[in-house]
């Protein structure tokens, strides 16, 4: 079996390297130089085996979503990738496992031009922690914090695929290889994040469920929303598979689905088209800010609505 060194070396010797990295892989850290003018955005997200992923989930798409759910933190914050690192503890060394891991995490890297600059390689049950650092024109970081009453609530692409293709593994039954697809392989709006800068107010990444991320929002701004359920996002494939009801706890209360939620100002709405328009990617006005504290979800029919779970949280059982 390999060692730690050779698993090292077959890592530096796959990852590529923009111009700015002074020092990658090799040293102690790594050196990279920062353009004028801008802020360093920085973020950190780890994967447990059976917590995160189901254990049998592909090595390459571990790698993928690993880094995923780093890059869609930055764009959550209007931050251009531009490099990161690779904190991974493995049950065994086995080049086979770290090959396809790489194949996943390394073609998302090179999509966005994201440099592996460095990491730690160490021996337990798998778990796999990226820091992802990404760069932002100073003072255009897009915050939770800035929403205002009056305010759009948009989300982008569609809610609810990778919470049902969880409930759909948890049941043992039928499952649908495009919603698995979509929890294995999240997209990270990263183009989107960054298109949004001077148009937003405030935005965050849904991975815990839109009822709780925007909760986040509303806390951090001091505000509250009424969000129409009828109008929230979803996928042809979803809808074939759940109904009404239980699409709606999927999308509000399920997770994993890594799209931004982010708030403008109505008068933005026609330039906020025209970007997504341009990136091929849809983007739905889903409520709006209130001055009321609180969350208001409303049916169709106007009704209100409560959700039997909220977001996944750590340390307190997860979902009620
Ligand atoms: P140190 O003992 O100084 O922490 P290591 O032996 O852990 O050094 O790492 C040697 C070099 O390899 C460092 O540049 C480190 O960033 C890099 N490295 C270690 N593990 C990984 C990994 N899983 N992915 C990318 N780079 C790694
Ligand atoms: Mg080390």
């Amino acid at each position: 079996m390999p060692g730690e060194f050779a698993l090292i070396d077959r890592i530096r010797d796959r990852a590529g390297r923009r111009d700015d990295v002074v020092r990658g892989i090799g040293d102690d850290a790594a050196v990279l130089a920062l353009p004028a003018g801008h802020e360093l955005v920085v973020t950190c997200d780890t994967l447990v085996a059976g917590v995160h992923f189901p254990e049998e989930t592909l090595p390459a798409d571990i790698g993928y979503k690993a880094l995923a759910v780093n890059l869609s933190d930055l764009a959550a914050m209007a931050a251009a990738p531009a490099w990161c690192t690779l904190a991974m503890t493995l049950p065994d060394s086995d080049d086979a496992w770290l090959d396809d891991f790489l194949d996943g995490f390394l073609a998302l890297a090179d999509e966005h031009g994201v440099s592996l600059v460095g990491g730690d390689t160490t021996a337990g049950p798998l778990t796999i922690t990226v820091t992802a650092h990404g760069l932002v024109p100073a003072g255009q970081a897009l915050l939770r914090s800035s929403a205002r009453a009056g305010e759009d609530i948009w989300v982008t692409g569609t809610l609810g695929d990778a919470a049902g293709a969880l409930a759909q593994w948890r049941q043992r039954g039928p499952a649908s290889a495009k919603l698995r697809y979509r929890l294995d392989r999240p997209t990270p709006r990263v183009q989107a994040g960054v298109a949004l800068r001077g148009l937003a107010s405030a935005g965050i990444d849904v991975s815990d469920g839109l009822a709780a991320d925007l909760g986040h929002v509303l806390a951090a701004s001091g505000v509250g929303a009424r969000v129409d359920l009828g109008r929230l996002p979803c996928s042809r494939t979803l809808a074939d598979h759940f109904e009404e009801n239980r699409r709606w706890e999927l999308q509000l209360g399920g997770g994993d689905d890594y799209e931004i939620c982010f708030t403008a100002p109505a008068a933005n709405a026609l330039a906020i088209e025209q970007a997504m328009a341009a990136l091929d990617l849809p983007a739905t006005v889903v409520g709006q800010l209130e001055a009321e504290p609180g969350l208001r979800l409303l049916t169709p029919e106007g009704g209100a609505w409560s959700p039997p779970a909220t977001g996944y949280q750590h340390f307190q059982g997860g979902h009620a």
